[in-house]
């Protein structure tokens, strides 16, 4: 099947989304990529989704696309539309609906090269021929940008990954890992491995970790003047960002501080019973660096980095006081 002159790189919401736009506006386009593949294969088993259901939706042009009508359609009796966390299986089944409904002609190709030539673009794909396109609208996400810090950057994988590496946790069950950072991804994974039979140790260099707080369940018509609700969060602030025309109007220093610290680092109000007196959380400290040692047996430690997740089995970690940089913590190896 032929290229079309327009190349959408990437099926997750974003390419599934542009797409949906293009073809609605009489764009003659081609859609290539793995659909969803980054929350298919790259995210735990038993995650919930930080934004709110309603808020969780892949835009399309025409209405009865979100994902409290797939929910009506499928007659899901729990489905609540706010204040309510939204599992991956579900969002999964949402985007698939999505997907068949609005863009079923997906090509599962992956691109390896993209070419500027002097009309448009070379484009290579790891199956087939190359193909020569007008315009590339590049929907990868993040993963590609998936980062391990210097610190723990020379160890070797059986003893520390990123998180995206793990679509289930179980096999930690039994081994001590422990999980570095302390926003939602970190703190998510941290309490999934530890209900999946792990010994799990956060490691944070913020002082203390710091929770959302519930949205009041009911919303009435002094809420939605005093703090509307948006996709996004709740409140005036969240109305700007959530407004592009009006967010890229700030100086460009604040939009990049607000795109930074917005949304986080924070752990989700539902995530806090799971973690909080429940997982051991050292806060307070900068990871330094980390070696292997010992065989990675239980009662040993292997890492996850978060966004690298990364668990102590066979490693000594070596970390600090963000305050005081020569100070060890409890269970460490001289740095
Ligand atoms: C653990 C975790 C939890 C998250 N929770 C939320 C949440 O609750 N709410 C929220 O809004 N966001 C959440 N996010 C952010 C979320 O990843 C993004 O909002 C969303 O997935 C971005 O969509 P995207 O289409 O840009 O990228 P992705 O979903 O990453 O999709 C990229 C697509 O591009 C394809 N692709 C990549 N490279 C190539 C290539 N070379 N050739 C062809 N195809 C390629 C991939 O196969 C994939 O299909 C979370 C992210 C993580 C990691």
């Amino acid at each position: 099947m032929a290229i079309s002159d327009v190349l959408v790189i990437g099926a997750g919401p974003f390419g599934l989304s542009i797409s949906t736009h293009l073809r609605n506006r009489g764009v003659e386009h081609t859609i290539v990529g793995r659909p969803m593949n980054t929350w298919r294969n790259h995210m735990p088993l038993g995650l919930f989704l930080k934004s709110e259901p309603y808020g969780s939706v892949i835009s399309a042009p025409a209405r009865g696309y979100d994902v409290a009508t797939y929910a009506r359609l499928h007659r899901f009796d729990d489905y609540v539309d706010r204040v309510g966390p939204l599992s991956l299986d579900r969002f999964l089944g949402y985007a698939d609906w999505f997907t068949e409904q609005l863009v079923p002609d997906i090509r599962d190709l992956t691109v390896t090269n993209v070419v500027p030539t002097g009309d448009g673009f070379k484009v290579e794909f790891a199956e087939e021929v190359p193909a020569f396109v007008r315009q590339v609208i590049v929907a990868t996400g993040v993963l590609p940008y998936a980062h391990i810090p210097d610190e723990l950057s020379g160890l070797p994988s059986d003893l520390m990954t990123h998180s995206a590496v793990h679509d289930r946790l179980d096999q930690f069950s039994g081994r001590r890992v422990a999980v570095v950072g302390a926003g939602q991804s970190a703190l998510q994974t941290a309490a999934l491995l530890h209900e999946a039979g792990a010994d799990v140790q956060v490691i944070a260099r913020r002082e203390q970790i710091i929770w959302e707080e519930q949205v009041p369940l009911e919303i009435g018509l002094l809420d939605y003047i005093m703090r509307p609700p948006t996709k996004l969060c709740e409140g005036w602030g969240c109305a700007y960002y959530d407004s592009p025309d009006a967010f890229r109007l700030l100086p460009e220093s604040f939009r990049v501080k607000k795109a930074l610290s917005a949304l986080g680092p924070k752990g989700a109000w539902w995530l806090r019973d799971r973690v909080e007196g429940v997982l051991e959380v050292l806060t307070g400290h900068q990871l330094r660096s980390a070696k292997p040692q010992g065989s990675g047996d239980r009662g040993r430690s292997r890492g996850l980095i978060q966004p690298a997740i990364q668990g102590w089995a066979g490693l000594d970690p070596c970390v600090s006081r963000t305050d005081q940089p020569a100070k060890r913590s409890r269970r460490r190896v001289p740095c």
